[in-house]
């Protein structure tokens, strides 16, 4: 049996008492537990190794190949019946479901094309299990972060300067992205120059970069289905009126960075993470100017648990194997703002660093 099995066996171990088989309809978490990476299908989880993937015509041959563990099931327009007569010939009567992956159109014709089963909405299930990462999806996150960080190294050096666009910054740094091994990007790179750059997500724009300009780039390069994610705020050479502010708001956030990767540590609290960050730019008073949490865990998607939140419960804690961001950021309205984020892997002992650009204040 492949990981993939395994890991749809665990998971209905988990699952023991509350329900006797499984439904997942997301992609991220139909991926972790197959093996198959097309856009549609079902996974349906039951004992005795129960295991079927059901999908239409477009994917019948991948799923067969990527999804060894799984027995194929074709299916038209009737995906919630085939998945009813499967439960009903192993006896599932209690069938845990996504409950956070599922539309309210999806959920009536769920329940209308099987009536008689007991439908028990889970959260998270097969979300925690993909908290903790295993070698070879860390050598998969390492290699995403590497060909992101070198990419960026290559276009601060060769492409970024006053005269160009933000939009020619995001197209440079694609393009080098993909050239070196990226299979697609983590999501729309972010540049916010100058002023703009208060914006936590602003999305490149024809503006021209000018000399003295701070440049937030946030971007991410996914390889073999796992993604990476760093922010870098780069000074352009040359003066600006705020330029004495900004050099002010940048080490305020390096500092609470540093503070953050530091409270990084198997057994820390999640909260504690935001906290030690927070503290600094709070301190400095710019509290209010630091909006969002301060980090979330990578994997399969960029944004996925463990969220590093205040709001965070004090019992979700760090472990190791984890792959999270810390990122704080200050965003002043009219001036700019600086964010610096990376990716790293929780430890015993603390934390490695999967993306390297060096974030420490420089001008290019
Ligand atoms: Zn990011
Ligand atoms: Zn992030």
């Amino acid at each position: 049996m492949t990981v993939h099995g395994e890991r749809a066996r665990n998971l209905l171990h988990e699952g023991k008492g509350q329900a006797d088989a499984y439904l997942s309809l997301s992609p991220y978490n139909r991926y972790y537990l197959t093996g198959f990476s097309g856009s549609q299908g079902a996974v349906l989880v039951a004992p005795e190794e129960y295991r079927w993937l059901l999908c239409d015509f477009r994917y019948t041959e991948q799923a067969a190949s990527q999804a060894p563990d799984y027995e194929i099931v074709p299916v038209a327009n009737d995906l919630f019946k085939r998945v009813g007569a499967l439960a009903h010939d192993v006896g599932a009567q209690r069938i845990a479901f996504e409950a956070d992956h599922l539309t309210v159109e999806e959920w009536n014709r769920l329940t209308e094309a099987v009536p008689d089963i007991a439908w028990i909405p889970v959260s998270g299930m097969t979300e925690k299990m993909r908290m903790i990462k295993t070698a070879d999806e860390i050598v998969l996150l390492r290699r995403a972060a590497q060909v992101a960080s070198t990419a960026l190294s290559k276009v601060l050096a060769t492409t970024i300067r006053p005269g160009i666009s933000e939009r020619q910054v995001a197209l440079s740094l694609e393009l080098v992205m993909r050239e070196s091994g990226a299979d697609r990007l983590s999501f729309d790179t972010i540049v916010a120059s100058g002023p703009r750059g208060s914006l936590p997500h602003g999305q490149p724009s024809t503006r021209i970069l000018e000399p003295g300009d701070y440049v937030t780039i946030d971007f991410g390069a996914v390889v073999g289905g796992y993604h990476s994610d760093e922010t870098v705020t780069v000074v352009l050479p040359g003066s600006s009126s705020t330029a004495a502010e900004m050099r002010q708001i940048y080490e305020i956030v390096y500092a609470a960075q540093q503070a953050g990767l530091e409270a990084v540590k198997s057994g820390t609290p999640v909260s504690a993470v935001d906290r030690a960050a927070r503290r600094v730019i709070e301190a400095a008073g710019f509290g209010a100017q630091f909006g969002h949490g301060t980090g979330h865990g990578v994997g399969l998607e960029v944004h996925e648990p463990p969220y590093l939140s205040w709001r965070a419960a004090p019992d979700d804690v760090l472990q190791s194997g984890m792959a999270i961001t810390v990122e704080p950021g200050i965003y002043l309205p009219n001036i700019g703002g600086v964010r610096l984020e990376d990716t790293v892997m929780v430890t015993d002992r603390g934390y490695q660093r999967l993306t390297t650009v060096d974030k420490a204040w420089r001008v290019l």
